[in-house]
C-alpha cells in the first residue's frame, strides 16, 4: 500500500477518533481558541537539513528548485478549489485573533476544510467540499461527466480520463479536457524556467536530464520521459515536483494533484540500507521455516531512497506531512522501469521526537521508555520495507493451480503482509545484531521502540498496518513476551520476545505459504480485536500531537542566498 494511501486512511479515522462526537454539521464554525487548538493537533517543528557540504552550484540550485517548488503552492490551491486565492487574500488582511487563527489553519489544510475531521468547514458561509475539486466544471454534475466521457472516441477519451487535463466548458456549455499545459500554462512557464536555471547550476548529470526533461513536459504535458528521468535519478539532490497523487479527485480518482518535495539524499543511511539490502539472501536462507519455502535467489529490489526535506509544497504539504512515498503512479512506467520509495529521515525524526516519544511517556513502563531510539525506529522503518521482497509470496489455489498469496488472502493479505514486514523485520534486525553486522548496543532498544509505535499505529486503527499490528501485539501478549503493569504501562519482556518474534514469524510465513486465505480471515477475526488494556492507553493519548507542521528554515535560508 502506498502511504499516500495509508493516509488517506488516517484521515478518515481521524475524524471519528479525534474530534468531539457531537453533531458537526450542524454546530457553528470554531471560534479563535477553538480553531488554534485544532490547530495545534500538529506540532510546530523546524525542518532543517545540513547542506554545508553541497557545493556552492548545488546549493544555488537547491534554492531555483525552491522557487519552481512554490508555484507548485499556488497551483494546488487553485485545484482545490476556484475561491482559494481570493479567500486566502482576506484572510491576510483580518489581523484579528480569529482572522488569525483562520489563516492558520487555511495554510495547514490548504482550503477552508478540516482534513483530519471530515473535510468540514471552519469558515461560516464555505458550503461542504465539493468531491469534483477544481478539476470538473462547477455547474457539471458526476453522470453528465461519466456520459460525455463514455461517448467519447478511444484517444480523446484516453486523454479526458487521464491524469494530466481539467474538464472544462467550451463557450456553448459543451465539455471539453483542457491538458494542463494549457489550463495553467503561466504557472507552469515560470516554473520550467526555474528547473532550467536548476539543471544550468548543478554539476551533476542525472539531476540535470531530470530537471530539464520535467521543465520539457510542464511546456508538453508529456510526461514520461520525465518520469523515467526521475527513476534514473543518481544525485546529491533528490526532488521531486509536479502533478502526482490523485486523491484530491472525489470523483474519479483520475486528475493529478501538483505537489513537490526537495530533499537531498542521505549518504550514511543510504550506506546502511545498502549493507541491509546486502544481507538479504543470507536472511532468507535463516528464515524461521522450512527450507523448502525459502527464495533460494531473491529477485532485484524496487529501489529505495532515503532522503532528509528541506522543502515540501502543495499536495506534498497539507496536513498529514508524508514521511515516505512511492511514486510514480503512471501504470507504465512501473511495469516498464519499476516505481522508487522514497523514506524522508528528518521527517520520520520530526515524528518520533513529537509523537512517538510523547507516547512512549505514556505507554511504556518507566525502565523501557528510556530505551526507546530514533536508531532503533527507523532501521526498523528502513528492514520492514526491505522485508516485504522476503518470505513466500506463492502458492497454490484451488485445484493445485499456483496462484499469488494476494489473490488467495484477498481482503485479509495487506493486514498480513503488514504484519509480516513487522514482525520478521524485528527477527531479521536480531539476525543482523547476532551476527555482528548491526551493534548490539541496539537489541534493547528495537524491541521497546516498536513496542511504543504499535501505540503509534493503533491510535487510529482500521487500515491494514494498524489490523496487523493488533495481531502482532495480541501475540506478543499472549506469549507473554510484553507485559501490562498494574499502572496500566506496557513493557517487553526480553527472556521471552525473541522466540516470541521467531514463532509469530513461522506462523504468519507458513500461513501465507499455504495460501489458506479462511484461516487468515479466521486469525484477523479472533486475534487482531484491540484488548481493553491497550485501548486504555490509547484513551491516554488525547494531548500527544498527531502529526507535525513543518517550517522549512534551511529553505528560508537558501531562498535568502538566492536573492
Ligand atoms: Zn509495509
Amino acid at each position: 500500500m502506498s502511504t499516500a494511501r495509508a493516509l488517506v486512511f488516517v484521515l478518515a479515522l481521524t475524524a471519528s477518533n479525534v474530534a468531539p462526537a457531537a453533531d458537526e454539521s450542524a454546530a457553528p464554525p470554531p471560534d479563535a481558541a477553538a480553531l488554534n487548538k485544532l490547530s495545534a493537533r500538529l506540532a510546530l517543528v523546524d525542518l532543517k537539513v545540513d547542506v554545508q557540504a553541497l557545493p556552492a552550484g548545488e546549493r544555488a540550485a537547491l534554492a531555483e528548485l525552491i522557487a519552481a517548488s512554490k508555484i507548485m503552492d499556488a497551483l494546488f490551491l487553485r485545484q482545490v478549489w476556484a475561491g482559494n486565492g481570493t479567500l486566502l487574500l482576506d484572510l491576510i488582511q483580518d489581523r484579528s485573533p480569529l482572522g488569525q487563527a483562520r489563516l492558520h489553519a487555511f495554510l495547514q489544510n490548504k482550503g477552508p476544510w478540516l482534513r483530519l475531521d471530515g473535510e468540514r468547514p471552519f469558515l461560516p458561509s464555505v458550503g461542504p467540499k465539493s468531491p469534483a475539486a477544481n478539476f470538473y466544471p462547477a455547474d457539471a454534475t458526476k453522470e453528465e461527466v461519466e456520459k460525455w466521457l463514455h461517448a467519447l472516441p478511444a484517444p480523446a477519451r484516453t486523454a479526458a480520463e487521464g491524469f494530466f487535463t481539467t474538464i472544462r466548458r467550451t463557450p456553448t456549455g459543451a465539455l471539453q479536457a483542457i491538458p494542463y499545459s494549457q489550463e495553467y500554462q503561466g504557472e507552469l512557464a515560470r516554473a520550467a524556467q526555474a528547473l532550467r536555471n536548476a539543471a544550468a547550476l548543478t554539476q551533476q548529470p542525472t539531476l540535470r536530464a531530470f530537471l530539464q526533461a520535467r521543465a520539457a513536459a510542464f511546456l508538453s504535458n508529456d510526461y514520461y520521459d520525465s518520469d523515467v528521468a526521475w527513476m534514473k535519478l543518481d544525485a546529491s539532490i533528490e526532488p521531486t515536483i509536479g502533478p502526482y497523487e490523485t486523491y484530491e479527485d472525489g470523483w474519479f480518482g483520475a486528475k493529478a494533484a501538483f505537489e513537490a518535495y526537495v530533499s537531498v539524499r542521505d549518504d550514511a543511511e543510504t550506506a546502511k540500507l545498502a549493507r541491509l539490502a546486502g544481507e538479504l539472501q543470507e536472511i532468507e536462507n535463516n528464515l524461521p521455516i522450512d527450507p523448502k519455502l525459502r527464495n533460494p535467489k531473491l529477485g532485484a529490489m524496487a529501489p529505495i531512497r532515503v532522503v532528509n526535506q528541506i522543502y515540501g509544497a502543495g499536495d506534498g504539504n497539507k496536513t498529514v506531512l508524508a514521511a515516505a512515498f512511492n511514486l510514480p503512479n503512471d501504470e507504465r512506467i512501473i511495469k516498464q522501469v519499476g516505481s522508487k520509495r522514497t523514506m524522508i529521515k528528518n521527517v520520520q525524526q520530526a515524528k518520533f521526537d513529537r509523537v512517538l516519544l510523547p507516547i512512549s511517556r505514556i505507554a511504556l513502563s518507566p525502565r523501557d521508555r528510556s530505551a526507546v531510539s530514533f536508531d532503533a525506529f527507523f532501521t526498523h522503518i528502513l528492514m520492514h520495507e526491505l522485508m516485504h521482497g522476503l518470505g513466500p509470496h506463492d502458492t497454490t489455489g484451488p485445484g493445485g493451480k499456483p496462484i499469488t498469496v494476494r489473490a488467495a488472502f484477498q481482503q485479509s493479505y495487506g493486514a498480513f503482509e503488514e504484519a509480516k514486514a513487522d514482525i520478521a523485520g524485528l527477527f531479521a534486525l536480531q539476525f543482523l545484531i547476532d551476527k555482528g553486522v548491526l551493534d548490539r548496543g541496539l537489541e534493547k532498544s528495537v524491541y521497546v521502540t516498536f513496542l511504543a509505535s504499535a501505540f503509534r499505529t493503533l491510535r487510529f486503527g482500521g487500515d491494514a498496518h494498524a489490523v496487523g499490528m493488533a495481531l502482532q501485539l495480541n501475540t506478543l501478549l499472549d506469549a507473554g513476551a510484553v507485559h501490562v503493569a498494574k499502572d496500566g504501562t506496557f513493557s517487553v519482556d526480553t527472556a521471552k520476545v525473541k522466540q516470541a518474534v521467531r514463532d509469530l514469524t513461522a506462523e504468519i510465513m507458513n500461513l501465507q505459504a499455504a495460501g489458506d486465505g479462511a484461516k487468515a480471515a479466521e486469525l484477523l477475526r479472533t486475534r487482531a480485536v484491540v484488548r481493553p488494556e491497550v485501548k486504555a492507553v490509547i484513551a491516554r493519548l488525547t494531548k500527544v500531537p498527531i502529526d507535525v507542521e513543518p517550517r522549512f528554515v534551511t529553505a528560508e535560508k537558501l531562498l535568502a542566498e538566492r536573492r
